[in-house]
């Protein structure tokens, strides 16, 4: 008699308890209304940037950028609202520094581009560069249209490090775009690597690289590696191939908060 009471009241406790739980299935129980996320105008057309972006070329000159060597004025050359490539002239980095961030820029291989592999169309956008020369994490740029070369070089690849998924190349004297999500390795006090650089990187609208964890800065020969740096520039390519030099436009960044 006593167990059937406790059997009773331990299933009226059980009863009471689903009761509570449906109680607070509400919809409204799982929404959040804040913080509200920031109000962010898009662009106005294609060509346009957010209104929260850092504009770093617009059409109308290299002020936002600067010579890698030493810091000089850019040399590139601008005309009819684009950048063309000043090979003699070294890298052109950004004023500025950055951390993580999201990265829109536009560019074009000649379409009369002549030579082979890597020396076709050869550019790149290291995103975050740590001197004046090829140091930092480079996303190839290259006609890689029609034009064999190692895959992990090609067009979309994190240099020597990740190939594209994708080869999602337009031909010659078309407009490609990069979009690029950044987010710069952490070191400890130390100088340790705490967390490695991730990117992804979606070409003309087709993903490329998805979250890909980088191993290191791009090198030419032998295996990449870490050195400790903070915010750092974006820099462009100045690649010393024969080719005709390429061009870019409608570049813009948008800096992210850290990852938790
Ligand atoms: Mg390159």
């Amino acid at each position: 008699m006593k167990t059937k009471n406790l059997i009773a009241t331990t299933l009226g406790f059980a009863v009471l308890a689903g009761a509570a739980a449906l109680a607070q299935t509400k919809p409204e129980d799982t929404e959040v209304w804040t913080p509200t996320p920031p109000k962010v105008a898009p662009a106005k057309d294609a060509g346009g940037a957010p209104s929260d972006a850092v504009v770093l070329f617009d059409g109308r000159g290299l002020d936002q950028w600067v010579a890698s060597q030493d810091k000089s004025p850019a040399g590139w050359t601008v005309a009819d609202g684009v950048i063309i490539v000043n090979k003699a002239r070294g890298n052109i980095e950004t004023k500025r520094s950055f951390r993580d961030y999201q990265l829109h820029l536009e560019w074009r291989i000649p379409a009369d581009i002549a030579g082979a592999g890597q020396a076709r169309g050869n550019s790149g956008v290291f995103l975050a560069s740590t001197g004046p020369r090829d140091q930092g994490y480079e996303v190839q740029i290259l006609d890689s249209y029609e034009n064999a070369t190692y895959v992990n070089g090609q067009a979309g690849s994190v240099y020597k490090q990740h190939p594209p998924l994708a080869n999602a190349s337009r031909a010659p004297g078309q407009w490609q775009t990069y979009d690029i999500i950044w987010r710069a390795p952490v070191f400890g006090a130390d100088g340790a690597l705490a967390k490695p650089a991730t990117v992804t990187v979606i070409h003309n609208g087709v993903l490329v690289q998805d979250n890909a964890v980088l191993a290191g800065e791009t090198v030419y020969i032998g295996k990449p590696t870490y050195k400790a740096h903070g915010p750092a520039p974006i820099k462009l390519q100045a690649h010393g191939d024969p080719s005709a030099p390429i061009s870019f436009r409608n570049i813009w960044v948008r800096e992210l908060a850290p990852r938790p």
